[in-house]
């Protein structure tokens, strides 16, 4: 194996104020972003990122879901259209209602500084390294989380994602149309010969163990459904507790089975009732209906289906003890994906010789990288997030950091990509 040996030099200042250039579309005026997908701010992101990119000489191309991928040439390009596959980064400028400046956008920006630092090098790499921004990451408004690199990778077909409606009644091809973002590029999107991206922690793991990068060993598992539970709305005052089917009280039952549940399974398993709707929602009666949602996630996929199923047995038990109906709706469900050994050593040991601390880490949130692991060999890059804080305007994560990630990023890609002596 050919080494290259740190010669590409970031400058963590353009990375920074790019960052700041971007921050300022969605401006929430309290140091956060609102770019939900496919929105006006979405559409003003991506203007702002492309125009760097074109600036940057890249090749750039939109494909039929939005998705954006910036290629800079490497030595074995023909330009005859089977060029060499590249070494791809990237992530997502898209952001939740009450997104950070770092989540997504990162891992975009450091693409285009590791480019940058390669042109000011003059370093000629065989294989292109190309730098993408995927389609509604994060999920807020079109479901599911990941779409526009699940649609690159081939999860979903492309009819189905832009027939998907959004929380606010919008439909997903019809806002792509209107913010002038349906390429022609086809999808599923060509391999990569490998995928690496650098992105915020969004936990505390870092922080708390004073390690400045993660070598990120793969994405647990998403389980994600929804409960209904029927019963018989009731006076309050005059109905018998022994005669009630109160879908309340069985809710309330199933939110602390679930705080029990992820406790006794251990490990890395989480369990969270993030919704709860009582119907009618009212003082004086018992409820007819109760409506949650359950969030299981588990690195280890053998756990999280044994943490379903004693889910789905122990709610059935509840219910039919109160007399209660239950109904499951399954709103989504990722197994969990393992990174590729060689490029999670790769990162581990680059980031050694760069002088920085590590540690190899699980992620708890779900990335574009987990799909594009379906196709090419993956890895990702982790710089800790301040206080753990994410999908939240204080979300921050320290100059330095930022920069040690960028670096480490730099050298893994050129280090796959291989560099012409
Ligand atoms: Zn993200």
């Amino acid at each position: 194996l050919n080494r290259h040996h740190g010669g590409v030099k970031i400058q963590p200042d353009r990375l920074l104020a790019d960052i700041e250039a971007l921050a300022a579309i969605g401006d929430t005026g309290d140091g956060g972003n609102c770019r939900l997908a496919l929105t006006d701010e979405d559409a003003g992101g991506r203007e702002l990122v492309v125009g760097w990119m074109r600036d940057l000489g890249l090749d750039v191309r939109v494909d039929r879901i939005g998705n954006v991928v910036a290629t800079r040439a490497g030595a074995e390009s023909t330009g005859a259209g089977n060029d060499a596959a590249p070494v791809m980064t990237g992530s997502h400028i898209d952001t939740v209602g009450t997104g950070g400046r770092y989540d997504g956008t990162l891992g975009v920006l450091a693409g285009l500084e590791v480019v940058r630092a390669l042109d000011d090098a003059g370093i000629r790499t065989r294989r292109p390294v190309a730098v993408a921004f995927f389609t509604d990451e994060e999920g807020s408004r079109f479901a599911p989380d990941m779409l526009g690199s699940l649609v690159y990778a081939g999860g979903m077909p492309l009819e189905d994602a832009l027939d998907i409606v959004a929380i606010d009644g919008a439909v997903l091809g019809t806002e792509l149309e209107r913010i002038g973002w349906t390429g022609d590029a086809a999808v599923p999107g060509p391999a990569p010969h490998a995928y690496v991206e650098l992105h915020i922690e969004q936990g505390p793991v870092l922080e708390e163990a004073g390690v400045t990068i993660g070598a990120v060993t793969g994405v647990q598992g998403i389980s994600w459904q929804e409960l209904t539970l029927t019963g018989q709305a009731n006076h309050a005052g005059t109905t018998p507790m022994r005669l009630r089917r109160d879908p309340a009280y069985v809710a309330a039952q199933t939110i602390g089975f679930v705080r029990r549940l992820a406790t006794d399974l251990g490990g890395h398993q989480v369990g969270t009732v993030g919704r709860l709707d009582l119907h009618p929602d009212l003082v004086n009666v018992v409820a007819a209906r109760a409506t949650l949602t359950v969030d299981l996630r588990n690195t280890d996929e053998a756990v999280l289906a044994e943490a379903e199923r004693r889910l789905r047995g122990h709610v059935a038990a509840l219910a039919s003890a109160e007399g209660c109906e239950g109904a499951w709706r399954r709103l989504a469900r990722f197994q969990p994906v393992a990174f590729d050994p060689a490029v999670i050593d790769l990162v581990e040991s680059t980031a050694e010789r760069l002088g920085h601390s590590v540690m190899r880490l699980p992620s708890g949130a779900g990335h574009d990288a987990q799909m594009l692991a379906r196709v090419c060999p993956t890895g990702m890059v982790f710089v800790p997030s301040r206080a753990g804080v994410s999908h939240n305007p204080a979300e921050f994560t320290e100059p330095e950091h930022l920069a040690a990630g960028t670096e480490v990023l730099a050298e893994v890609l050129t280090e796959l990509a291989g560099v012409v002596e």
